[in-house]
Formats: structure tokens, C-alpha cells, sequence
């Protein structure tokens, strides 16, 4: 007796089309990151909703900022940079993007998110960053989790 068709020749189309829709759904859904924030002098912040979710993510990309008049970190859209943030009420919240807050030597990457269509890619490192409260490059972040 022969066996079975299917285990003698190659994939079948049929199982060949099923095999890529699982790979495809596999593939992680896009979603931000939590990270947490602190500070040797006490400041910290917990659980900041970074970039986009899967509903926002083309017109969305939430990144930690100063904000130089509440001395806070804050979040800013930065495929919307000219938009005035909520949390940074009378002053203009600087991404930590900018040179003058990004760490001189990053360490390792917490976390790093690209919209290619807008010709943006970030990276937020684990430490070296400007702290909003005493102003050391002292400020460092940590992944807490995802968000969509
Ligand atoms: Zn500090």
C-alpha cells in the first residue's frame, strides 16, 4: 500500500498557504513600550506609554521629553513636534531626542521604534539621560512592558 499523496511529494499549495498565514500571525503586533524612569536623586516616574498603539501608530509616536517649566518628564508626539503637550502646561517640552538631553554614551537600547513611511527611527537607552528634577545626565529607564 502507497501512502498518502501528502507525505511523499512536496508542501501541497493548500498546506504551503496555511504554513505562511500562521508564520504571519506569529509575527508580534505592533505596540508600544512601558518603560519606567529614575533618578539616584528620587525622581521617577512609572509605566510611560511610549510610541504608538495599533489603532495611532501612523500619526502617533509618543517619546519621553523635559518639560523645563514643571520639571517633569512628559510625553510629546514626535511625528507631531509642533503640537503643544497637555502635560507641559506655559512651556515647550523638549524630546530627549534632542543632543543637549540624550546621553554622551547611550547604554544598552531599552527599547527603539521606526515609522518608515515618515522617515522616523528612535532609540531610548538604558541610561545617561538628563534628569528633569537635578539636572545630572543621570536618568536612567527601564522596560516595563507593551501596550497596543
Ligand atoms: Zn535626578
Amino acid at each position: 500500500m502507497t501512502p498518502p499523496a501528502l507525505f511523499r511529494g512536496p508542501l501541497p499549495p493548500s498546506m504551503a498557504v496555511l504554513l505562511v498565514a500562521l508564520l504571519v500571525l506569529a509575527t508580534p503586533v505592533l505596540a508600544g513600550t512601558l518603560v519606567n524612569a529614575r533618578c539616584p536623586c528620587g525622581y521617577h516616574t512609572q509605566r510611560m506609554p511610549l510610541f504608538g498603539g495599533r489603532a495611532n501608530f501612523r500619526t502617533v509616536c509618543l517619546f519621553p521629553a523635559l518639560c523645563p517649566t514643571s520639571h517633569a518628564l512628559v510625553l510629546v508626539n514626535l511625528l507631531d513636534p509642533e503640537a503643544p503637550s497637555p502635560q507641559c502646561p506655559g512651556g515647550k517640552a523638549l524630546p530627549y531626542t534632542d543632543p543637549s538631553l540624550a546621553p554622551q554614551v547611550g547604554g544598552p537600547v531599552v527599547t527603539s521604534w521606526n515609522v518608515r513611511d515618515r522617515g522616523l527611527s528612535v532609540q531610548l537607552f538604558s541610561h545617561g539621560y538628563r534628569c528633569p528634577r537635578c539636572g545630572r545626565p543621570t536618568l536612567s529607564f527601564s522596560f516595563a512592558g507593551n501596550w497596543d
